[in-house]
């Protein structure tokens, strides 16, 4: 008898509810883009931190984002480390820089990879994975 087991039968990954990202988790079920802002220094940033990664500051609050950047950089991923990611094109992991400053990884949606550049117009758009969990991807912009 073959075990066809292995360790990419594993169910679908999914963002762990730490107390420091819960409201970005939160928000993105609304399909809301939030990211955490310091009351010092005015600095926008991702990911959820407990401090201001520019000034220290723990006087931390969240505030809406555009969702508009554009790509600081990004690769055609053809094999995907887990299957639920695999599809017959691949995809794209990509760094978005958004408009009011953070950088975050995600995904490009809704265009050929071969269509993608460094520095093209890109906007959130939003993933329903189950009733619990809305990624954020991105998708051609203005
Ligand atoms: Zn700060």
């Amino acid at each position: 008898m073959t075990d066809t087991s292995s360790a990419y039968d594993r169910p679908l990954p999914v963002p762990v509810h730490e107390d420091l990202s819960k409201p970005f988790w939160e928000a993105t079920k609304k399909h809301e883009l939030i990211m955490p802002k310091c009351n010092s220094c005015s600095s926008i940033f991702f990911y959820p931190r407990e401090a201001c990664p520019e000034c220290t500051s723990m006087d931390l609050d969240w505030t809406e984002v555009s969702g508009q950047g554009r790509v600081y950089s990004y690769t055609h991923v053809r094999q995907a480390v887990h299957p639920y990611f695999q599809s017959e094109n691949g995809h794209i992991y990509a760094i978005i820089e958004l408009l009011e400053g953070p950088k975050i990884p995600s995904n490009i949606l809704e265009c050929e990879p071969e269509d993608i550049f460094v520095d093209m117009n890109v906007v959130a758009t939003f993933e329903d994975l189950n009733d619990d969990f809305t990624l954020l991807k991105f998708k051609p912009g203005p």
